[in-house]
């Protein structure tokens, strides 16, 4: 694997197109698509696709098309069709005016299916779901041949004709390809092509009662769009034979299929059928629950385009089966928000301080540096009173010697503020620290001595009489293992859920300026990690999702290997 600092070597993808191109096969074109089922919100696995497949095109100076794979109308829906476009579009790509929908080729479909029939090469068959499944043989025995394999084409031409006319049941018919059924491949036993399906479609409605199945449909929809390299993932490559024997026996425009390995990542799972049931089960709020492994859910924790860009570059694309380190995609976005993130100051678990000698009523807009990484970011003010909220852990009543943060009568320096040092500690009668009484120094205003007085601790901090109260959600691994897929005997992958993969901290206090923030946007809570805004926040309640935490895993994960 490449390392994170070395540039992307090619890919074996990219050496295949770069000899097409040599070659002068399809005139020198590099046409790509990416191919949704719109049945579920899109993942990060997606994600890795969109990247590829975009990414080939405006590297080879080609098109990639935006397809929907609709063949399906049983799980189909149109909110998955508007939430796969916003999410392509936002991770940074465009198809122009280059978005289908293979439901629109259903005719097409249809009339190729005759001439299957036509030639001999297709046929209608009337066993039982259950009988196809015994007569299809296994893996070490051969298949047996339909009874109903040698229908004359007028027959088959009649049945099918009549499928389409809605006058069977569900399940009554099958057309199904005329191959081998002694084939050791499975595949070109005699597949299904076309089934009966009385269901509407989101698009088509009724217009059809029978649907053409996804591995005929598959190779068609890329030879109508003439796309020259048809990238898939690894579990497609025997499905090969089956679309080359379509794509042959029809004479049509003929792309090439490229199989590559799936993306999978720890301590997550990412088939949309899984997805889907943690969704309908409750295990998480919705597609876009900010544990979820989809755009939507990733998006609003805090991830950016780019970073989730940069983790599909640096992972890259082979033909063998890996498991990519959760912790990777952290560090990714990390790197990517700690140029662009702003700096402010929120307290998780706030501890009131009062100090004691600045004047009531009195406040001070203080400058703050909006980002120490991008000076273009700028400044801005933050209000100091007399009463302020520090971090809990930021005190300790008896300190070990590594402690520089505040404890009795030592000083520490406020960000951007001043130097305080506590003086008293107030408890409640169960002995909890409640409250500190400290004094300032009105000499080190912007939280600087003027006699070189130095001291080792910083603690950030809000103003109590200006601070927003805010809820702050913190997330963990949505599952407890880094293979949610091993689960114990008689169970499933949801026996791995992490119980508490949610925290929520209520009563947090947050810096004034967050309120006009528009949902979404991210910021560095200063010593806490990256934080973006919720669309649940309300004016006099803000919500912020942690998105990672300042602490990099990824270096140490990478130090093993
Ligand atoms: P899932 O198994 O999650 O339901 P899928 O393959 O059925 O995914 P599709 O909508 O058919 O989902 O996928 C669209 C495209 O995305 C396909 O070309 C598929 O190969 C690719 N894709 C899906 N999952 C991954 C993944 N984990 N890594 C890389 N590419 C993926
Ligand atoms: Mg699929």
């Amino acid at each position: 694997m490449p390392d994170t600092e070395d540039k992307p070597i090619q890919n074996f993808i990219e050496t295949i197109i770069e000899k097409d191109i040599a070659d002068n096969k399809n005139g020198g074109r590099v046409h790509t698509r990416f191919p949704p089922e719109p049945n579920g919100y899109l993942h990060i696995g997606h994600a890795k696709s969109i990247c590829l497949n975009f990414g080939l095109a405006l590297k080879y100076n080609g098109l990639c098309n935006l397809r929907f794979d609709d063949t399906n109308p049983a799980k189909e829906d149109v909110e998955y069709v508007e939430s796969i476009i916003n999410d392509v579009r936002w991770l940074g790509f465009d198809w122009e005016n280059r978005l289908y929908f293979a439901s629109d080729y259903f005719r097409q479909f249809y009339e190729y299916a005759i001439q299957l029939i036509k030639d001999g090469n297709a046929y209608v068959c009337s066993l039982s779901t259950d009988e196809i499944r015994e007569y299809r043989g296994t893996l070490t025995e051969p298949g047996i041949p339909s009874p109903y394999r040698n229908r004359s084409v007028e027959e088959n031409l009649d049945l099918f004709e009549r499928m389409k006319a809605g006058e069977f049941e569900e399940g009554t018919h099958l057309l199904r390809a005329k191959i081998d059924m002694a084939s050791p491949n499975l595949n070109m036993r005699d597949p299904a092509i076309y089934r009966i399906k009385k269901a509407a479609h989101h698009r088509t409605g009724d217009t059809w009662c029978i649907y053409p199945m996804y591995d005929f449909a598959h190779g068609f929809e890329d030879s109508i769009e003439r796309i020259t390299h048809s990238i898939c993932t690894l579990e497609f490559e025997d499905h090969r034979p089956l679309y080359d024997w379509f794509l042959d026996k029809l004479g049509v425009f003929h792309p090439q299929q490229i199989e590559f390995g799936r993306l999978n990542l720890t301590y997550t799972v990412m088939s949309k059928r899984k997805l889907l049931r943690l969704v309908e089960e409750g295990y998480v709020s919705g597609w876009d629950d900010p544990r979820m492994p989809t755009i939507a859910g990733l998006r609003r924790r805090g991830y950016t385009p780019e970073s989730i860009r940069k983790f599909c570059e640096i992972i890259g694309v082979t033909k063998s089966f890996s498991i990519s380190e959760i912790s990777l995609l952290e560090y990714c976005l990390r790197e990517d928000l700690n140029l662009r993130a702003q700096r402010v100051m929120a307290v998780l678990h706030p501890l009131k301080v009062t100090i004691t000698n600045y004047p009531e009523g009195t406040v001070e807009m203080l400058d703050a540096v909006n980002n120490p990484e991008d000076e273009s970011a700028g400044t801005r003010k933050i209000p100091f009173s007399r009463v302020i909220y520090i971090e809990q852990e930021d005190f300790m009543e008896n300190p070990p010697k590594q402690f520089f943060r505040l404890s009795p009568g030592k000083e520490v320096r406020l960000k951007h503020a001043y130097y305080i040092t506590c003086q008293q500690v107030i408890k409640d009668d169960d002995g909890n620290v409640i409250e500190l009484l400290c004094t300032y120094d009105p000499q080190t205003r912007g939280g600087w001595s003027t006699d070189g007085r130095n001291v080792k601790g910083t603690s950030h901090w809000v103003s109590a009489a200006h601070a927003v109260d805010a809820e702050i959600r913190l997330y963990h691994h949505l599952f407890t293992v880094p293979n949610p897929e091993e689960a114990p005997e008689g169970k499933d992958f949801t026996a791995n859920i992490n119980p508490h993969s949610l925290e929520v901290l209520a009563g947090c206090k947050v810096e004034p300026s967050l309120v006009e923030a528009a949902n979404g946007t991210v910021y560095q809570f200063l010593r806490q990690g990256y934080f973006s805004k919720d669309p649940d926040s309300t004016s006099d309640k803000l919500v912020f999702n942690r998105a990672v935490s300042l602490r990099d895993t990824w270096q140490k994960v990478k130090k093993n290997v």
